[in-house]
């Protein structure tokens, strides 16, 4: 038990026990350039191994905790993770340099995230319980008694982003719903907020203790190389991977799990562009609104979110003419803001030089670039329908306050730019109700290539409820079936399990005859409680 919530050590997190005295390595404050003072130390490939056996023990005994109990867990870390207060914000915010504002909200956000997991628990019908009574006397043959619900996969690897320190990091989607699910988890800290990881994963250490669940139910190693997280992707006890960041990383641990002699699901949550379709109508009625709207958006949390929309595509007017200039001076009077870390910064200026060097983008428009730190400036490029449908790079996600405006000379082009599309988080179609009868087939092409329609709004704010779908086609994620957001993300660390002719003693409480639980279940093909 460590008594003092807020004291950085740098080490990992094996079980309830901290150790490490591997390489050092420092988070910096990417507003100022300079390095942060604690040291963290890089797992070695001999904890990793041991945090995993011990989740693989833990797992024998979570997996049987009630869905009550585990919902207390979640409950006790949320109660944890405000218990740190200010120095989770503050420690946040320089490893980050995002501001308070956005933390404090990102933290409740992840915290209501974890309350609401509890309380799918707590009602109990997510196992998706079905029974099939038997019929010894159907003919030819007599019918079995056939029950099937979800269970736990096992120990869980998780990974989370740059971006969000909080809701898609230590204590963030993925964690809760593995956890919720039943199952133990092993986390990689993100090398960018160490000490942000650290102080979370004391509060989900302390919430483990005091829930008494068995201490290996969680793990952290930090680590600055690659080396230590693909260590988690490849020991043969771990069963799945949650991952939140960059095409780049997600697709390397998607293809180091392939390789596997026995290959694991890797549900990997990664970069999108998220096209925006202004239709003609709307745009004659309010273009100058969509356009400061659009630039807003864009540049929003120096656009550093995976829903910033990195695509504009628009048919060729007056309007458009109209349109374009109040973007362009919308994004030339926004601000450079400062960047996660050097390393965001500097993939965001060649993300933005390789759009320069396309054929046929021209740069329309840049923000203001003053200030300290590594700043990202906003900025607006434009190219033509038929460059777009020539050069696939160009729907790339640049991760930063930029866009692409596509311009389209006639409607087909607009409907075949849609069908080229590779898979995104979102689309978002900005339109009249005439519009939305002009352009179904777009609305049918777009439902193919994303996991969320929005209609007359924009696509940063992802609500977390019980119907939203944060995923989509590759190469958004690598499993278009599932949603990282939301208490739907359960379902990736759950897999159905069947028991034929079992006696009432030996079943699940979810499955049995006289439904203790009170769970929705479905008996022979109608849904009872
Ligand atoms: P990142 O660089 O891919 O890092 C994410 C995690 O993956 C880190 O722990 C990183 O550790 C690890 N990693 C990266 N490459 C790896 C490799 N080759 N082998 C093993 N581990 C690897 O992502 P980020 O820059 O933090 O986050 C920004 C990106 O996340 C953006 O592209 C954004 O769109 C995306 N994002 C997506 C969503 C979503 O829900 N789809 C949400 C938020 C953010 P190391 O640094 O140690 O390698």
């Amino acid at each position: 038990m460590f008594n003092n919530a807020m004291e950085l050590t740098g080490k990992n997190f094996i079980a309830g026990q901290r150790t490490g005295s591997g390489k050092a390595f420092q988070a910096e404050n990417p507003a100022t350039g300079k390095m942060l003072e604690q040291s963290f130390y890089e797992a070695s490939q001999k904890e990793v191994d041991e945090a995993v056996h011990q989740a693989e023990d833990a797992f024998n005994d979570y997996n049987k905790k009630s869905g009550k109990q585990r919902a207390d867990l979640l409950e006790a870390i949320a109660d944890e993770i405000i218990a740190l207060g200010d120095v989770l914000i503050q420690r946040c915010m320089e490893e980050t340099g995002l501001p308070e504002a956005r933390l404090t909200g990102e933290r409740g956000r992840t915290v209501n995230q974890l309350k609401l997991f509890a309380q799918v628990l707590r009602e109990g019908s997510w196992v998706n319980a079905r029974i099939d009574l038997a019929d010894p006397d159907r003919k030819p043959l007599p019918k079995p008694d056939v029950r099937s619900m979800y269970r736990p996969l096992g120990p869980v690897g998780i990974f989370g982003a740059s971006n969000f320190p909080f809701a898609f990091s230590v204590a963030g989607g993925d964690t809760a719903s593995a956890l919720a699910a039943g199952c133990t988890v092993v986390v990689k800290a993100h090398p960018a907020h160490p000490g942000t990881c650290e102080l979370i994963a004391n509060a989900i250490q302390r919430a483990v203790e005091k829930s008494n669940m068995p201490a290996g139910t969680f793990s952290m190693v930090q680590g600055q190389s690659t080396d230590v997280g693909l260590a988690i992707v490849r020991h043969p006890l771990i069963k799945a991977i949650g991952f939140t960041g960059s095409f780049r990383g997600g697709k390397a641990i998607f293809d180091e799990a392939n390789k596997r002699t026995v290959p694991i699901p890797v549900y990997a949550e990664m970069g999108s562009t998220n096209p925006v379709f202004i239709l003609p109508g709307v745009l004659k009625e309010k273009r100058e609104a969509i356009a400061k709207d659009l630039a807003a958006s864009v540049t929003q949390g120096v656009g550093q979110f995976c829903t910033n929309p990195g695509l504009i595509l628009l048919q060729q007017s007056e309007d458009g003419k109209a349109f374009k200039d109040t973007l362009s001076g919308s994004m030339a009077g926004s601000a450079a803001g400062v960047m996660l870390s050097a390393g965001i910064r500097s993939n965001y200026e060649r993300g933005i030089e390789k759009l320069k060097g396309a054929t046929g983008v021209t740069v329309v428009a840049r923000g203001k670039s003053e200030g300290e730190g590594y700043r990202g400036v906003p900025s607006l490029l434009e190219a033509t329908a038929d460059s777009f449908l020539k050069d696939h790079t160009l729907e790339e996600e640049v991760f930063g306050p930029s866009t692409l405006m596509i311009t389209a000379s006639t409607r087909e082009e607009i409907i075949r730019a849609a069908e080229k599309l590779t898979g995104h988080l979102t689309a978002t179609i900005l339109g009249t109700e005439k519009d939305l009868e002009d352009y179904k087939d777009l609305i049918a092409i777009l439902e193919q290539k994303v996991g969320r329609l929005i209609f007359n709004g924009y696509p940063t704010g992802v609500e977390v409820c019980h119907s939203v779908v944060h995923g989509g086609p590759y190469p958004a994620t690598t499993d278009s079936r599932t949603t990282s957001v939301g208490p739907a993300a359960i379902f990736r660390f759950a897999r159905p399990v069947c028991y034929q002719n079992f006696p009432q003693t030996m079943l699940p409480d979810e499955l049995k005859n006289n439904n203790p639980l009170g769970i929705w279940r479905m008996v022979n093909g109608e849904m009872k409680r």
